[in-house]
């Protein structure tokens, strides 16, 4: 009998099924903080050798972990220790299949780098908007699969919202070709919101097709300071009413972060000194003129000065100005939180009316419990997602902070959940989330999770261990936190 590797070599070829050290790279996490084994990796060419991997290794009950670029941040394409899974690696299926102008959509294959398409779309003349840190590296079929957000969600919607169509490889191996351009199509479930988020536990995505946008003609960018959260919210609100759709970006930064990166990166230009409690680089796109775009910006500031929201003010003047603000934004603060020594990391979402509570809560909190510890925040407060890093005490050690990680994550999180939020905001579950859902989920909402599951890959073989544990009934355990309630016995 052949074994299961004899098997892929002969559908894949043998240098298409790496192990020992060629597979080294595929096995460990984007933070070099999870660890895998795998009995191999495997490099499909198309969607027919991708099924074909798929029947073989159902035939021998063996798990299968989907991996687009491993840029993800929770461990999700990641395989356990047991070396029992075959790591799928959709690096090859890269063509882009069509380009639709009169449909604007774009169909391309899985392994496709966000970047590449973003590229493809310029090329004919349209805008893929979905734009992250990681577009040089990650896929499409990752985006999809962990429905990826980023700087413009408020402007065009996070991967969900992208996508039209779909081809799947099913647990059995079969080929559900979704491919549909349609802006309406109901008739049914909608399969492919279902795959959509779903982390490679449902189905193996192998092409989607996207949808285009009109390709801005002009963009203003600007940094603004606001002397409380209050204000950086209610300018928000302003914005919106006075940019309507042009409005792309909202980017919040506290004083804190600009001081890691005023500190540790002191290349980095800085437009406004640091010192004003909060920062928010915005960016409007346009197909109305550079003056046009000038002017209604200057007269929405304009009014939020006046109105005492906004303390001060810098508009990039140029091409080069404006990427030296997104620098600050996309480069310079990660690097200085690294050169800062490192922090406990939280991606979250809370709705935007409920931002500054929030904010004071969980800094009140922290403070009860951690004295000193920094909250370094950030991120896309146009959609109410926020990167909520604590970072240690000036004068305290770092691994003094980590060794607090868990009940740290534990006094954020309860924040989050008290405050009507969610404890993953775009980075999807994976391993590392995976054992928080059933303090933050009701055990319906579980249920109906893991019904779904068994109903899409009976045997539990693509993904196992991900967004769900394999055996832990949410029906049987603990009750989960009403949404929305603190609690204080178990804080
Ligand atoms: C510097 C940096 C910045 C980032 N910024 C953002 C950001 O702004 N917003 C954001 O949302 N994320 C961000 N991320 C996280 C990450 O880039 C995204 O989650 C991205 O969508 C993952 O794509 P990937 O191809 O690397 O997927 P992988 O890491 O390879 O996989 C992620 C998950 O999807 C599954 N998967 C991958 N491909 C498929 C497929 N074809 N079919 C089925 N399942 C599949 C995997 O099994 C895994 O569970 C950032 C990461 C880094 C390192």
């Amino acid at each position: 009998m052949t074994t299961l590797i004899e098997q892929l070599r002969a559908a894949l070829g043998s240098d298409q099924v790496l192990i020992g050290t060629e597979a080294a790279g595929y096995l460990t996490d984007q933070h070099g903080r999870l660890k895998g084994r795998a009995l191999a990796v495997v490099r499909p060419a198309d969607t027919a050798q991708v099924a074909e991997v798929v029947r073989l290794c159902r035939a021998h009950l063996t798990p299968i972990v989907p991996q687009g670029g491993n840029t993800g941040l929770m461990g999700g394409a990641t395989p356990d220790d047991s070396g029992q899974a075959v790591v799928l690696s959709l690096a090859r299926l890269t063509r882009v299949r069509a380009i639709d102008t009169d449909n604007d959509t774009l169909t391309v294959e899985a392994g496709a780098l966000l970047a590449q398409v973003q590229q493809a779309a310029r090329e004919a003349g349209r805008l893929f908007p979905l734009s992250l840190g990681s577009q040089g590296s990650c896929t499409i079929g990752g985006n999809l699969s962990t429905n990826a957000g980023g700087t413009q969600v408020l402007r065009y919607g996070n991967m969900r919202e992208l996508v039209l169509g779909l081809e799947v490889v099913t647990a059995e191996g079969d080929i559900w070709n979704g491919l549909r351009g349609l802006r309406k199509d109901n008739t049914g479930y909608a399969l492919r919101d279902l795959y959509v988020g779903s982390e490679g536990t449902l189905g193996i995505i192998t092409a989607a097709t996207l949808k285009l946008h009109p390709l801005p003609q002009t963009q203003q960018t600007a940094l603004l300071a606001f002397g409380c959260i209050r204000n950086a919210v209610a300018f928000l609100s302003a914005a919106r009413a006075g940019f309507g759709a042009s409005l792309t970006a909202f980017e919040l930064l506290s004083d804190t972060a600009v001081g890691l990166i005023a500190r540790h990166v002191p290349q980095q230009p800085l437009p406004l000194a640091p010192g004003t409690p909060w920062y928010a680089l915005i960016e409007l796109s346009d197909n109305e003129g550079d003056d046009h775009a000038r002017q209604r910006f200057e007269a929405v500031v304009g009014q939020a000065f006046e109105d005492g929201l906004v303390h001060d003010a810098a508009i990039a003047e140029s091409l080069q100005q404006s990427q030296s603000m997104w620098r600050l934004r996309d480069e310079a603060l990660g690097l200085a939180q690294k050169r800062d020594g490192g922090n406990i990391k939280h991606d979250v979402s809370v709705p935007i009316s409920r931002i500054p509570d929030f904010l004071e809560a969980t800094a009140a909190a922290l403070q009860a419990q951690f004295p000193g510890v920094r909250p370094v925040t950030f991120g896309h407060l146009g959609d109410g997602n926020l990167h909520y890093n604590v970072s240690h005490a000036p004068d305290g050690p770092v691994a003094t902070l980590f060794a607090q990680e868990d009940a740290i994550h534990r006094i954020v999180h309860d924040s989050v959940h008290a405050h009507g939020g969610s404890i993953s905001a775009e980075h999807g579950v994976g391993q590392s989330k995976r054992d928080l859902l059933p303090r933050y989920k009701s055990a319906v909402e579980l249920e109906l999770m893991r019904r779904l599951k068994a109903a899409f890959d009976p045997l539990g073989l693509l993904n196992p261990g991900k967004v769900l544990s394999h055996t832990a009934s949410p029906l049987l355990s603990a009750p989960a936190l009403p949404a929305g309630a603190a609690d204080e016995s178990l804080s």
